[in-house]
């Protein structure tokens, strides 16, 4: 407390809901009026002269279509409100230069979602020690795996609560999104060690102090066999359809299977990264990564032309798409959990680190022997080790050199030396 200033945080939490097969109906019916409420507030705009697109007239506009046809009813006052804001906020995000023009919601594109805008209407309980029950709008009270203490009862407060939350439902059913918001006390500066940080081609995480993280595969054999298996039957199935033809319900039960697949896998690989980036950020007081760039990370996975990877294999299909979305997630969680800790993370440059020696500084062609080793090839050197934890020490050291990436009125400056340089007192 030594600066006496507090910062507000918002966050989200999400948590399984268990819903009956009822329960779900309803959930769904809510999701699907939802999207239609969506969808007739997007004709009603379109149809409106520009001076009439007011919030007071769409407002009247959805409670005159709540009237009029029945299955809007489902849907809670709450939530058409929500919707109603949501897609006057989408066009502001336009106006704004955020975002393209709203659009009307496929019945099969959309991400099935309900919101609930008010916290005091959840009531949430925790009534176990793994469960909660909270209350969903004309649903009822329903049960959800408590996985994460929750700001609720006597440990609520102006200073901590949650102040709303929202119904996804993905391939593995219905969830809630807990939004929580607190005020914390700005954390002293982190007194922690500086470290760079590499996203590894042999190892996940590798860090300059020589730490690495690691994980196995998101899926067990058993299920990356039954994986297969169902992209085969799937592949087989579309094979012997005709144009044009329906997808059948067969096929359809396919798909659902592989997404509760490719669902789990995520789950578990979103798991681990806010385990690796908590320990991180509790750690170290400055973190320094790559700004990576779409090319690099495109490279990674396929090696360059005179490496090629050998990695592909395991980085192509499920695991690369994982992979791909997971080091933008990484420093996007590493961003705000360094911040709650009090400490900083630093953007830098960073082309060639895998290829330059951390060493000494020189670039020498066969340097990286495979993915994994490092041989400094410069004859006054030769340096040797792990070719990620090499990496990650080029970053770090850029870092030091003044190379961060500095954000200036939103947009990021680059400071370009011209040349490392072969730093022997590094
Ligand atoms: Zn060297």
């Amino acid at each position: 407390m030594s600066h006496g200033t507090s910062v507000k945080r918002q966050f989200g939490h999400r948590a399984r809901l268990a819903l009956s097969p009822a329960e779900v109906a309803k959930a769904d019916a809510q999701a699907h009026a939802a999207r239609t409420m969506w969808n007739l507030l997007h004709a009603w705009w379109r149809m409106m002269p520009k001076e009439k697109r007011t919030l007071a007239n769409a407002d009247a506009a959805i409670r005159q279509a709540r009237e009029d046809i029945d299955f809007l009813a489902v849907l809670p006052a709450q939530a058409a409100q929500a919707v109603l804001k949501t897609y006057f906020r989408a066009w502001q995000n336009c106006w704004e230069g955020r975002a393209d023009t709203p659009k009307f919601k496929g019945r099969f594109r959309t991400v099935m979602s309900v919101d609930i805008p008010q916290g005091r209407d959840l009531n949430i309980i925790r009534v176990h020690r793994r469960w909660g029950v909270v209350n969903v709008p004309k649903v009822g009270r329903v049960r959800f795996r408590w996985t994460k203490d929750l700001p609720v009862g006597k440990h609520a407060g102006t200073t901590n609560r949650v102040t709303g939350a929202r119904l996804i439902k993905d391939a593995l059913g219905w969830h809630i999104a807990f939004r929580v918001q607190t005020v914390e006390a700005r954390p002293d500066p982190h007194q922690g060690p500086y470290v760079g940080i590499d996203v590894g081609i042999s190892v996940p995480l590798a860090l300059s102090d020589g730490e690495t993280y690691e994980h196995g595969a998101w899926l067990t054999g058993k299920e990356q066999a039954k994986l297969l298996r169902l992209e085969q039957r799937a592949a087989q199935r579309r094979q012997h359809r005709k144009p044009g033809e329906r997808t059948s319900r067969r096929l359809q039960h396919t798909y659902d299977q592989i997404a509760g697949l490719r669902a789990k896998a995520k789950r578990r690989a979103l798991d681990w990264q806010h385990q690796t980036t908590t320990a991180i950020a509790r750690t170290y007081g400055t973190v320094v990564v790559e700004a990576l760039t779409l090319t690099n990370m495109v490279k990674s996975a396929r090696g360059t032309v005179e490496e090629p990877g050998k990695n592909v294999a395991q980085k192509s299909g499920l695991n690369r798409s994982i992979s791909g979305e997971a080091w933008g997630r990484t420093v996007t969680l590493l961003t705000y959990k360094t911040a709650q800790f009090g400490g900083t993370l630093v953007k830098v440059p960073a082309p060639g680190t895998s290829r330059r020696c951390s060493a000494c500084g020189v670039t020498t062609p066969g340097s990286r022997e495979s993915q994994a080793v490092f041989v400094c090839k410069n004859p006054d050197c030769g340096w040797s080790g792990n070719a990620d934890h090499n990496a990650a020490r080029n970053v770090l050291h850029l870092y030091r050199m003044g190379l961060a990436l500095i954000p200036a009125a939103g947009r990021a400056v680059v400071r370009r030396a011209k040349r490392v340089k072969p730093a022997t007192a590094r």
